[in-house]
């Protein structure tokens, strides 16, 4: 059997570790396995490689993806998508393993519904897959903004400062409520609840009564720049503030054993299934064990917010 892989989308730390384990999981049950460089506008532009067991060797532990990614509208296109089936026919690839977030579940599915079997691995920082309780690289990103906030929270105890600090996350506040959690900030303002800043200044003015002098308010991308929350804290507040993004540091770095293994029992999952013969399958967590669900199914699942984990934030952080 022959397999492509391809990350496609953003980046996420512990893609590598997938395709790893597509690789050598794939070697190891004696199919032939290509790497598509740059998602799936290498399969337009025939950007294969075959891959090794070699080829992969060093890279579990390295964040983004050693076969790039990108995101390719031409894949959209009924010409576009007529090339990848094509070019996947010359190659006579049975199967292909996608590794991304939800965009790029949706191209394996339209690959496997033009009959390349073809099956999709949750791999996004966001979180943000509602069939699945959780996503590779969520983990490291979540990991990475709770150190950043403790190193920023020494120096708001030590100034007495009140600090603005925008997360990653567009439509999901994911991150921003699991790392607030993590590093007890004051406030954590998401895309999927209403939020009121006069309520956020009557908590910080409440702290500045019982004797605290620094807060941190965590802000995730989609609500609103954190500059333009911190312009409003001041008129509402008085208060002097400092403002901290985040940005693209939540990308990268070396991926958590959590998402490594993850990585790896998720690609490994998606090599069964095309071995079977099955496609149109994203792999999952449920309940905590690896399993798989229809594709399509998946993506009609709205994500689910956490509101119990938002609420004891909001009491611990009093
Ligand atoms: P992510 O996978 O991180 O959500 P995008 O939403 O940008 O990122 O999707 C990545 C790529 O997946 C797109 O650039 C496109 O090539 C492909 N894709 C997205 N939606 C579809 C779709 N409905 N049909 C086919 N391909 C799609």
């Amino acid at each position: 059997m022959k397999i492509a892989v391809l990350t496609s989308g953003g980046d996420a730390p512990g893609m590598n570790a997938a395709v790893r384990a597509v690789v050598r999981k794939g070697i190891f049950n004696n199919c032939e396995v290509f790497g598509v460089r740059e998602g799936f506008r290498g399969i337009l532009t025939e950007d294969f490689i075959p891959m090794q067991l070699g080829s992969v060797a060093d890279v579990i532990q390295r964040g983004g993806t050693i076969l790039r990614t990108a995101r390719c509208e031409e894949f959209k296109t009924p010409a576009g998508m007529d090339k990848a089936i094509a070019n996947l026919r010359r190659r006579e690839i049975d199967a292909v393993i996608v590794i991304g977030g939800d965009g790029s579940i949706r191209g394996a599915q339209a690959l496997n519904d033009r009959g390349i079997l073809a099956v999709a691995v949750p791999g996004t920082i966001d979180n943000d897959i509602a069939a699945t309780e959780v996503t590779i690289g969520f983990d490291t990103a979540v990991n990475t903004a709770c150190n950043a906030i403790d190193k920023i929270r020494d120096t708001a105890a030590s100034h007495q400062r009140l600090f603005i600090i925008e997360l990653m996350g567009r439509n999901s506040g994911a991150i921003a409520l699991a790392a607030g959690l993590a590093a007890g900030a004051e406030s954590i303002i998401v895309p999927e609840l209403p939020y009121d800043l006069d309520e956020v200044s009557r908590r910080l003015e409440g702290s500045r009564r019982r004797g605290k002098l620094h807060s941190i308010i965590l802000v995730a991308e989609g609500v609103a720049s954190a500059y333009e929350i911190a312009a409003e804290l001041k008129k509402r507040t008085n208060q002097d503030n400092r403002v901290i993004v985040l940005g693209h540091l939540q990308r990268g770095g070396s991926p958590t054993a959590f998402d490594r293994i993850l990585a790896s029992r998720m690609a490994s999952e998606a090599v069964d299934l095309v071995l079977a013969g099955k496609g149109g399958r994203l792999v999952v967590v449920q309940n905590g064990r690896y399993t798989h669900v229809d594709i399509s199914s998946a993506l009609a699942q709205k994500a689910v917010f956490d509101s119990e984990a938002f609420e004891l934030a909001k009491i611990l952080s009093i």
